[in-house]
């Protein structure tokens, strides 16, 4: 079997979002509903001799990067001996993770010595007490604490998710952009998408262009090349600043055709696009004693009818139905 994965428009497939836990430990309001989401039972979440299994069979079909994701990530007992599993899986090249950071500061230096590479933390407001308002959870020096680690541990990369929404946080777009100035990070302002239907409102999504209209009026953006993988930031760097500025429009300017990733969620269902429905059931695939060409045949055949954003808007979605803590983001 040949190591490329691509779906049926051509899009070449090589980045996996893997969600190891639906557990968190914040409450965000835009996350998680203020009634607690369902989480689900231990014996429903992908052990981790499962998900090797399954990433060595996307990695034997062309996948390269692997994003570590929750949930909260750093929350699953373990995560630093899985990932330094992943690490050894051949045709692996990048390992990145993300984290709300409230327990980074600890785990720096052994994720990065388990192969660790590329860190995003998500960090909302800059306002300790605004912080407690967002997740619940009287944090924020903990997280800023582990932005600091984060650098100090010489990550290729530290970027800062920030979802910007109107009236709760969009007043400190301009803090942050300073942020980008002075700390080699990259600040990447999200617009707030429909995920976990009890929070969603449209009416507190600021679209993009508002987002960089601001930032522009602050000084002159630089562009800056894309990633190695792509992605769907357009990245910047305002002038003499250490760091850069990310701008992602997944919702007014969704970037399908760009799209070259595939999700696990934390009960091992591989989803072909965040806004779409679960397409297979990895976990009953492995637990039915499947072996590695057939999980990878099942793979390619749902890939090819990767679908977009378009689907969901066509099947009038409003949101996907499951909070982004079980797909993770
Ligand atoms: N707990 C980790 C964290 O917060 O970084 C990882 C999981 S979290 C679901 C992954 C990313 O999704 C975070 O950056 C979070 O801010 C983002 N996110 C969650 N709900 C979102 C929403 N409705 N719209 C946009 N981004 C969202
Ligand atoms: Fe937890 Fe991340 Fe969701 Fe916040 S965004 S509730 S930290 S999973």
């Amino acid at each position: 079997m040949n190591n490329h994965l691509s779906d049926g428009q051509g899009r070449e497939i090589n980045y996996l979002r893997v969600s190891v836990t639906d557990r968190c430990n914040l409450r965000c309001a835009y996350c998680m509903p203020p009634s607690g989401v369902e989480l689900y039972p231990k014996c429903d979440i992908l052990q981790y001799r499962e998900l090797l299994t399954i990433i060595e069979s996307f990695a034997e079909l062309g996948v390269k990067k692997i994003r570590v994701t929750g949930g909260e990530p750093l929350v699953r007992k373990g995560v630093v001996g899985f990932i330094q599993q992943v690490s050894e899986i051949v045709g692996i090249q990048e390992i990145a993770i993300t984290t709300n950071g409230i327990q980074l500061h600890k785990m720096a230096g052994e994720l990065k010595n388990a192969g660790v590479s590329k860190v995003n933390i998500s960090l909302d407001t800059l306002i300790p007490e605004r912080f407690k308002t967002i997740t619940g959870f009287d944090g924020f020096n903990q997280t800023m604490h582990s932005i600091h680690s984060a650098i100090s541990s010489g990550f290729e990369s530290v970027k800062i998710n920030m979802v910007v929404i109107d009236g709760v946080n969009d007043d400190e777009i301009e803090d942050f952009v300073r942020l980008s100035v002075d700390m080699p990070v990259q600040v990447r302002f999200i617009e707030f998408m429909p995920a976990t239907p009890q929070v969603w409102d449209e009416s507190k999504l600021v679209p993009m262009d508002k987002v960089k209209e601001k930032v522009e009026r602050i000084g002159k953006l630089v562009v800056c090349g894309r990633s190695r993988w792509g992605g769907p930031a357009e990245i910047y760097r305002l002038e003499g600043a250490k760091g850069e500025i990310g701008f992602i429009s997944a919702v007014t300017r969704h970037f399908c055709s760009d799209c070259n990733r595939l999700r696990v969620n934390s009960k091992g269902k591989l989803l072909t696009c965040l806004f779409g429905s679960d397409d297979l059931d990895l976990k009953e695939l492995v637990q039915s004693g499947a072996d590695k060409e057939k999980i990878k045949k099942a793979i390619q055949t749902v890939v090819l009818g990767k679908n977009d954003i378009r689907t969901m808007i066509a099947n009038g979605d409003s949101t996907r139905g499951e909070a982004m803590s079980c797909v993770g983001g």
